[in-house]
């Protein structure tokens, strides 16, 4: 079955992380955009159909929590994963009753990323494809009414 690639958005201040990080999953087949602040992080969800952001909560300017309820009030279907240090798992906490997916932490590993990225991704799916049999049904409704 071919597989068709995840769209996530690796938001963090640090380069050298983003770049580490998108290349890990470049590798695994998905198709990764950057941003490395809060606002580009916005713009770069309103020029394309995103995923999955892995979005960093310590960041200058618009944090990740301000950042994430930001994405939440403007595209409630993409899922986000926090990136968070040891320091930080209540600010986490925090987020996921926000409505993030889940949290990775700092420096995140391979195979704990892949994972969660694999279970953000599903939850997205299925979440689309109940709105769309939703709107089928609705359809169906309306067509018998006539
Ligand atoms: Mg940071």
């Amino acid at each position: 079955m071919i597989r068709i690639p995840a769209k996530v958005l690796i938001v963090d201040d640090e380069k050298d992380f983003v770049e580490m990080f998108s290349l890990r999953l470049k590798e695994t087949g998905e198709k990764v955009f950057t941003a490395h602040s809060g606002q580009e992080c916005l713009e770069k969800l309103a020029q394309e159909r995103i995923d999955v952001v892995v979005l960093d909560i310590k960041m200058p300017g618009m944090d990740g929590v301000e950042t994430l309820k930001e994405i939440k009030k403007r595209y409630p279907i993409v899922e986000v994963i926090l990136l968070t240090g040891h320091g930080a798992i209540e600010t986490a906490v925090e987020g996921m009753k926000l409505g993030a997916y889940d949290y990775l932490l700092k420096p995140a590993d391979a195979t704990e990323m892949a994972k969660k990225l694999e279970g953000a991704r599903k939850r997205k799916d299925e979440h689309e494809e109940r709105i769309r049999m939703a709107e089928q049904k609705s359809l169906l409704r309306r067509g018998g009414n006539i």
